[in-house]
């Protein structure tokens, strides 16, 4: 079992990313910024909670992530793995998912830690913002907020795991398939060594 964290920047790559690494290690993604997007334009009661937040730029509530997350966590006992993706985003969620992960007898094996320079990220936000639609991808405003609370209450999260020698930096700039090759030798070195423990 492995499980793994692919953090990284707004507008870095985790979700192509992720597609990648769900499809080759058959792990089970959690990924509460694809759910509640989903919830806003379903127009569910959650997504009515959610959907200022989402637009501002800002971040959900720590207590509403986490409960989506723990709902998803729980639904899917004996799981090969989970690849959280765009969580955690701040240090209370870590601590919170280490909690959860010890409770199902499991831990956290590494976080990928997708490295892309800013002026890149918001040339790709513009860039998705003409071909996915996203609203919080349109307002200039939304991404300057969203990089803000990136580096204010994100980046933080990346020193925590560093303390545990949990994370793995991947330059996050290139093709898809040779950022993807990049993650894959993380990996390839991760579970040689999980298979030594
Ligand atoms: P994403 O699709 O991952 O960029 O997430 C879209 C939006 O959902 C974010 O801008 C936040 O408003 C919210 N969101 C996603 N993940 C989290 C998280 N881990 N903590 C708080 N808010 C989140």
């Amino acid at each position: 079992m492995m499980n793994i964290v692919l953090f990284g920047p707004p507008g870095g790559g985790k979700g192509t990313q992720s597609a990648l690494i769900k499809q080759k290690y058959r792990l089970i993604p959690i990924a509460p910024g694809c759910l509640l997007r989903e919830q806003v334009s379903k127009k569910t009661a959650l997504g009515q909670r959610v959907a200022q937040y989402i637009d501002r730029g800002e971040l959900a509530p720590d207590a509403l992530v986490l409960d989506v997350v723990s709902e998803q966590l729980v639904a899917t006992p004996g799981a090969p793995g989970f690849l959280f993706d765009g969580f955690p985003r701040t240090v209370a969620q870590a601590q919170t998912l280490e909690e959860n992960l010890v409770r199902q007898g499991a831990q956290l094996d590494a976080v990928i830690f997708l490295e892309v320079p800013e002026p890149e990220l918001i040339e790709r936000i513009r860039h998705r913002a003409q071909i996915a639609g996203r609203v919080d991808d349109q307002d200039e405003a939304s991404i300057a907020t969203r990089m803000r609370i990136y580096h204010e209450d994100t980046l933080p999260v990346a020193q925590y795991y560093a303390n545990q020698n949990k994370l793995f930096r991947v330059c996050g700039v290139g093709a898809i398939d040779v950022i993807f090759t990049r993650i894959e030798a993380v990996l390839a070195r991760l579970s040689n060594l999980l298979m030594l423990k």
